[in-house]
């Protein structure tokens, strides 16, 4: 059996980026990885680090993602600097193109409201026309009548980012250990033991961050994490000459030159599959953007499980029952990864959640009952 200061269950990119953050609080930590067999949203996503539809409704969560949007160039610099990887990071702004007056007009009611919503937070933003438009992207289709912008968006690698996330947390010795799965556990206020393949683990702090097989080892510790599975494909063409200046929501260039086009949202359980006709309608909506698309062959497609909360938000508690149990899950780990690494992992070493993650507890999941 073996004692740290904090274990951290999952090594995806929420796990990776808390573990990395917690290290960096002098923290003695040990991460465990259940290895290949698993669903591993952090090995299969688009990589945006995208702000501009984050929060509608729940302006805590426009605040959070801007948050970390705005801790990835220390982030990046920082993983740079421990491991020479690249993460590729580039925040020139981002667009949501529309193909209709009808798709425009609902984007700038949506952009309207994520405004007023946002106080004295402020969020800015515009809705271009074609005319602008076409300074700023080359080749856009007849059917682009325009698009949001916002400056806070942005584009990284996202295999990068949890190859250097893996090595910084390691060479700064933290301990990772793959092909852990966590099969059991007990729990008691400060004081954690799991089971696993390779050994049992023992520490103050548990971290579950175990993408979607947190919902079933959340409850061994006073948790509730209600995650379901949501597919999404995505399809990757050839190298193109074009560049695109900026991402779309849905097409972005990689620093290799690859034209990357995404991403379908799909409730289908647990299967992995890949389905042509969503594939088609994909590369569909992507010619019509830049029709240039079209010209090139597609090389790579996959499918992948985004982690899903019933409404959609990250959740982040801390146990009540057993304190020192924390829960950390969300469908965009890449673009919160400046945040989970810079400003949870310090909340969690300190033993406390800060009030602004409040909204994110899963007790908004409670059902009301009438008195
Ligand atoms: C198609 C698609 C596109 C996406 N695009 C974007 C995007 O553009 N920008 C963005 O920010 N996000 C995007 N995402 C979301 C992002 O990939 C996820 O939010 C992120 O990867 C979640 O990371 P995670 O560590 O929580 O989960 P995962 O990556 O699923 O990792 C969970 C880890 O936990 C381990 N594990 C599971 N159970 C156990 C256990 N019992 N014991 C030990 N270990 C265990 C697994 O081995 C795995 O390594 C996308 C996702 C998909 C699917």
């Amino acid at each position: 059996m073996t004692a740290r200061d904090a274990i951290v269950v999952g090594g995806g990119l929420v796990g990776a980026a808390i573990a990395h953050g917690l290290r960096g609080q002098g923290l003695d930590t040990v991460l465990l990885d259940e290895g290949d067999v698993a669903f591993r949203a952090s090995r299969g996503n688009f990589g945006l680090v995208w702000v501009q539809s984050k929060g509608f409704g729940a302006p805590w969560y426009q605040q959070w993602t801007r948050g970390s949007a705005g801790e990835w160039p220390a982030l990046a610099a920082d993983l740079a600097a421990r491991t020479g990887i690249d993460t590729a990071l580039q925040q020139p702004g981002g667009v949501h193109l529309c193909l209709s007056e009808a798709e425009f007009d609902d984007r700038a009611a949506r952009m309207a409201r994520m405004q007023a919503e946002a106080g004295n937070h402020g969020f800015d933003h515009r809705m271009i026309r074609r005319g602008e438009l076409d300074d700023m992207l080359p080749g856009l289709g007849p059917s682009v009548v325009g698009a949001s912008f916002t400056p806070y968006d942005g584009h990284a690698s996202p295999l990068a980012l949890l190859q250097a996330l893996h090595r910084a947390f390691t060479e700064a010795g933290g301990a990772y250990i793959p092909n852990a799965k966590v099969t059991g556990g007990s729990a008691a206020p400060h004081d954690f033991r799991v089971e696993t393949a390779a050994g049992a683990f023992t520490a103050p702090r548990i971290v579950l961050a175990a993408g979607l097989g947190n919902a079933d080892l959340a409850p061994v510790f006073g948790l509730n994490t209600p995650v379901r599975p949501q597919r999404g494909q995505i399809l990757v063409t050839e190298r193109a000459g074009t560049i695109l200046p900026m991402p779309t929501t849905t097409i972005r260039q990689t620093g290799e030159g690859t034209i990357m086009l995404g991403d379908s949202m799909e409730e289908a359980g647990f299967d992995t599959r890949q389905a042509p006709p969503v594939m088609a309608q994909i590369a569909q909506r992507a010619a019509l953007c830049f029709p240039w698309i079209a010209e090139l062959n597609i090389v790579r497609a996959w499918s992948a499980l985004r982690v899903m909360a019933p409404d959609g938000l990250p959740i982040y508690d801390q146990s009540d029952r057993f304190p020192g149990a924390f829960t950390a899950n969300c469908h965009s780990g890449v673009t919160l990864a400046g945040a989970h690494a810079r400003l949870l992992a310090p909340m969690i070493a300190a033993g406390a959640l800060d009030p602004v993650l409040a909204p994110f507890t899963a007790k908004r999941f409670d059902v009301q009952t009438a008195a």
